[in-house]
């Protein structure tokens, strides 16, 4: 099996370039009729369940300048929000339009910085989509250009992509873009570039051949793109760089017959993520368990709120709290679902009952068995 049928959940990143013809300004659509007939083969899968698959598109402001007949040259801050506004409608659709010819749905996501630096938000937003891959649905997700301004704003998809690939711990990302993968030097200026197939870390050397900061005027050169690698493989996602200009780009990929540089990490999401939390340094509370709840924990089940007896401190959804035997014994480390406050109330309870207690439907574990890290 080649790297992307092996894949369960896969983040795919167009850039603006490869969807949108540059003439014209208008979406290619043969090249997006067979972005979805490939999607859709990965969706279905191999006899294997299928993949989930989310894809984090550019475009929106592209198109929206076409809209608007806006010259040539770089756009103010106030009109590349507008031409967003109109051209992420026309982003939206042409996908909606192209998968649902498979059957697929397509949703939208929308996202600004704060949605993955601030924990609550990056709660939620992990949660939507989560939820919207669980249904079979394909996100298309594109930065929220519309509100974002040049302090707060990610500014290119290549770092978003990756953002949501961590958000959703992905095990795989594709960058499509116009080079094929990453070179010792830039292979349009310098014959003597080489290609790297495979990195498995990236050291200042690596860094180096991504260019100076000079490109990083371009949305989305290769510094962005080195800078995807390091949050994916943090992740425990590996990533590829790919050219996707070509009608099929992805359909060559899959079968393995189109090159491309993958970022291989060491770990996987869900251990990455376990490090993570057995990492953080600080934790915001407790919950102190019963002795049902001690062996559920240690038979790798989640922490329902029914076995807790104690809850200690003032935390928020989404903190790391220690989880703590009658005795005081640390046994597991995990992300609580609910705050403080919330799981005071529910302690002991039934998750049926939360609803009842909270006015809200909250989800069923206190703390889920992949937010969890028993000692
Ligand atoms: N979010 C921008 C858009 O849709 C593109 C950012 C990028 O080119 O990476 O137009």
């Amino acid at each position: 099996m080649t790297p992307l049928e092996e894949a369960r959940r896969l983040v795919i990143k167009i850039g603006s370039s490869i969807l949108v013809d540059e003439t014209r300004g208008e979406i290619r659509r043969d090249w997006l009729e067979a972005l979805a007939a490939d999607v859709a083969r990965l969706h279905r899968g191999q006899g294997s369940g299928g993949c989930e698959i989310a894809l984090v598109s550019s475009g929106a402001i592209r198109l929206g300048r076409t809209q608007f007949k806006l010259a040539p040259g770089p756009l103010k801050l106030e009109e590349s929000q507008a031409a967003a506004a109109t051209g992420q409608i026309q982003l939206a659709h042409a996908y909606q339009e192209a998968l649902a010819r498979h059957g697929i749905t397509v949703a939208q996501v929308l996202l600004t910085l704060d949605d993955s630096e601030e924990r609550r938000r990056y709660l939620n937003a992990r949660q939507t989509m989560g939820t919207l891959l669980g249904m079979k649905a394909v996100p298309v997700i594109n930065e929220n250009d519309t509100v974002a301004t040049d302090e707060i704003r990610f500014g290119d998809n290549d770092r978003l992509s990756a953002r949501v690939a961590e958000m959703i711990s992905a095990d795989t990302l594709v960058l499509l873009s116009d080079i094929d993968g990453l070179y010792t030097g830039d292979p349009r200026s310098d014959a003597s570039a080489t290609f790297i197939p495979e990195i498995r870390e990236i050291t200042p050397a690596i860094e180096a051949m991504g260019g100076s900061a000079a490109s990083e005027l371009s949305n989305g050169g290769m510094v962005t793109k080195l800078i995807a690698g390091r949050i994916a493989m943090a992740a425990g996602c590996r990533m590829a760089i790919a050219d996707g200009r070509r009608v099929g780009a992805l359909g060559a990929l899959i079968d393995g017959k189109a090159r491309c540089s993958w970022f291989l990490p060491e770990a996987s999401p869900l251990s990455a993520r376990k490090k993570w939390i057995r990492g953080s340094l600080k934790t915001a509370g407790t919950l102190t368990v019963d002795d049902g709840a001690v062996r559920a924990l240690s038979a790798g089940k989640s922490l329902l709120p029914a076995g807790v007896t104690g809850v200690d401190g003032e935390f928020r959804r989404g903190d790391v709290v220690d989880v703590k035997d009658r005795l005081g014994r640390v046994l597991a480390r995990g992300l609580v679902a609910y705050a403080a406050e919330d799981a005071r109330r529910i302690a002991g309870r039934k998750s049926t009952e939360i609803e009842r207690l909270l006015g809200f439907r909250g989800r069923d574990e206190m703390v889920h068995r992949d937010d969890l890290v028993v000692e």
